[in-house]
């Protein structure tokens, strides 16, 4: 049996296809999430790599934050039960899910078993989430897929002190006026994103096996420094974007059995 999960996302799309319950057998993302097309993209997308249709697929589940709108799926689930399942489904010993979006960040507590303990969610301003690296990136002509190698030629990584991205904005083209080196910018606002989150992450409580999704966990610098403030290791997985898509997935065909 196949299913099928969506995550619209404020930056993006996912798709996911599992098998029976266990098996990931697609995977797809598009840029541009709720209000653009970016989901008949990224499912136009799915469909060509797989060979599959939507018809082969015996329920659909759609999460993120465009799911109330989004027609055709059989069924909504929260994001937080989507990414702690996504999450368990690549490290079923998992116990803190610490998700970095576009424009959000949330961190989920799980017990032992999987069931969600405690979550906190920054929804409310961008420092933190995937909006201020795209906000400093542009700021400093480089792709967001580019700050993690940039930052790891840093020698003496700047201290960027406002807490609000608008102010952070200008501070990093006033340190840049002075001189200061790209790649120290671009260490200190990964750890300002780290430090935010590192914060939340305290307060919803953390637990090893830790794990980044979202597409910040590409980052590697933002992975290190969340590594570093927490004193615990964090894990990452190349489909760490797709945790939400694979968690709706799973949810679907839990629905079927
Ligand atoms: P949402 O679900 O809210 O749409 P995602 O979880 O897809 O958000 O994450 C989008 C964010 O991930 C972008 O804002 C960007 O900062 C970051 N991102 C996307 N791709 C990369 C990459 N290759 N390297 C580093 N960061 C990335």
């Amino acid at each position: 049996m196949y299913t099928l999960g969506i995550d619209i996302g404020s930056t993006t799309s996912k798709c996911a296809v599992i098998k029976d319950g266990k098996e990931l057998v697609a995977h797809s993302l598009q840029t541009g999430g709720l209000g653009t097309g970016g989901p008949e993209e990224a499912m136009a997308q799915l469909w060509q790599s797989c060979g599959l249709t939507r018809q082969d697929m015996a329920c659909a589940f759609v999460t993120g934050y465009g799911r109330k709108n989004y027609e055709g799926a059989d069924g909504e689930i929260s994001e937080l039960t989507a990414h702690a399942l996504g999450g368990r489904f690549v490290f079923p010993d998992l116990r803190t899910v610490i998700d970095i979006g576009g424009q959000d960040a949330k961190v989920i507590a799980l017990s032992p078993s999987g069931k969600m303990v405690n979550f906190v969610m920054n929804d409310k301003c961008a420092a933190g989430t995937g909006r201020f690296l795209d906000v400093m990136a542009s700021i400093l002509r480089l792709d967001v897929d580019a700050l993690d190698t940039e930052a790891a030629k840093a020698t003496a990584p700047a201290a960027i002190s406002s807490t609000c991205t608008v102010f952070a904005e200008s501070e990093v083209i006033s340190q840049l006026a002075n001189g200061v080196k790209r790649p120290d910018l671009v260490a200190g606002i990964c750890r300002s994103v780290a430090s935010r989150v590192a914060a939340l992450a305290r307060r919803a409580g953390v637990t090893e096996r830790v794990c980044l999704s979202g597409g910040v966990a590409q980052n590697d610098a933002v992975r290190q420094a969340l590594s570093d403030e927490l004193n615990v290791p964090v894990s990452v997985d190349p489909l760490a974007q797709y945790f939400g898509a694979i968690g709706a997935a799973l949810w679907a065909y839990k629905q079927q059995v």
